[in-house]
């Protein structure tokens, strides 16, 4: 029987179920070896894998379903699935899906509550913006009678402590628990208040969107957006009506969706060439600094880029500012 070759564990391999993290990393290995390629070379300028929902559907039906339905950990797997590859700093990148099926996009105010904890798309415009604060997702606490460490996932809101120590078993009435930061994850985090585009309510309905890490500061005000995220609640509900917010992932500008796939280097050659357009445009030899701002700004290209690219330009000595803001390439 066991030198069967059809009874050999390995024989039916082809057909025996992948895991998800298998089934990703073919994805990366297959359609997108190149753009997982790419964005790991434009690292740090880019930190985001973008994946279009529908390749990801094209490629296997269950594993875009399961991400819509199960965000967080089937990101996660995801992102894992890239940390296999053999690439300096493909580990390092933030996968964000966009293009959600219809079935997934609503209106601000109009989500209906089978879509908590689900990948949605929104289309929103952005009327307040706080700054940006730092917010510990995995929180760490000491137990001051044993000084053991317990650690903790956290969620905006209320600082969530131990009920008990991981170490002595103690209960959080018998002991202290110190938070310890240093031992703690803490990234970059900024909200949002978004409306409806266009809404003809007097006081159309709001919500508050959380963008992290790379995300933080790509946003201004009255900016028009397309946003996948996760509808979510706050932990812990004092009242039964539950306030929600939307976790970003990835965040298009209405008006451009070309600024999030230029790295820096083509976003530099992309304000380099407008400049020479309006140096060629006018009577004059040289270019208005804020005319070439206002011109890429309104090609939806975020200004506080277009001025990051201009000082690379200029420290590279391929464009000259003079005293009086006018703009000159250097031949
Ligand atoms: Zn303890």
């Amino acid at each position: 029987m066991r030198d069967n070759p059809d009874s050999h564990p390995d024989a039916n391999d082809g057909a025996a179920e992948k895991s998800p993290r298998d089934r990703f990393a073919a994805f990366f290995e297959g359609p997108y070896c190149e753009a997982a390629e790419t964005a790991a070379c434009a690292y740090p300028q880019r930190r985001s894998l973008r994946v279009d929902w529908t390749d990801l559907k094209a490629f296997d039906r269950r594993l875009a379903r399961d991400y819509i339905e199960d965000p967080g950990d089937v990101r996660a797997i995801a992102e894992n699935a890239l940390m296999g590859f053999d690439q300096p700093h493909i580990g390092e990148l933030n996968m964000r899906v966009h293009n959600l099926p219809e079935s997934q996009t609503y209106r601000v105010g109009k989500i209906p509550s089978r879509r908590l904890g689900e990948l949605i798309s929104i289309e929103a415009e952005v009327i307040d913006i706080e700054g940006d604060q730092p917010l510990t997702t995995h929180a760490v606490f000491e137990c001051e009678r044993c000084g053991g460490l317990n650690r903790l996932p956290q969620t905006p809101g209320p600082l969530r402590n131990p009920s008990r120590c991981e170490s002595c078993e103690c209960e959080e009435a018998d002991t202290f628990f110190r938070f310890i930061k240093d031992e703690s994850t803490i990234i970059d985090h900024q909200e949002v208040t978004v409306v409806t585009p266009d809404s003809t309510l007097d006081k159309p309905p709001e919500e508050p969107m959380f963008l992290r890490r790379d995300r933080v500061n790509s946003v201004g005000p009255s900016d028009n957006i397309r946003v996948v995220g996760t509808y979510e609640v706050y932990p812990n509900p004092s009242t039964a009506i539950m306030d929600t917010f939307i976790r970003v992932h990835a965040l298009d500008h209405e008006d451009q969706h070309e600024t999030d796939s230029l790295s820096m280097d083509e976003l530099e050659d992309k304000v380099f060439e407008t400049v020479e357009d309006y140096m060629a445009d006018g009577s004059e030899f040289d270019a208005d600094k804020e005319e070439v701002i206002e011109g890429l700004a309104s090609r939806g290209i975020r200004r506080e880029e277009i001025r990051d690219a201009l000082d690379n330009l200029e420290a590279d000595r391929r464009v000259d500012e003079h005293k009086d803001g006018r703009l000159m390439t250097i031949p």
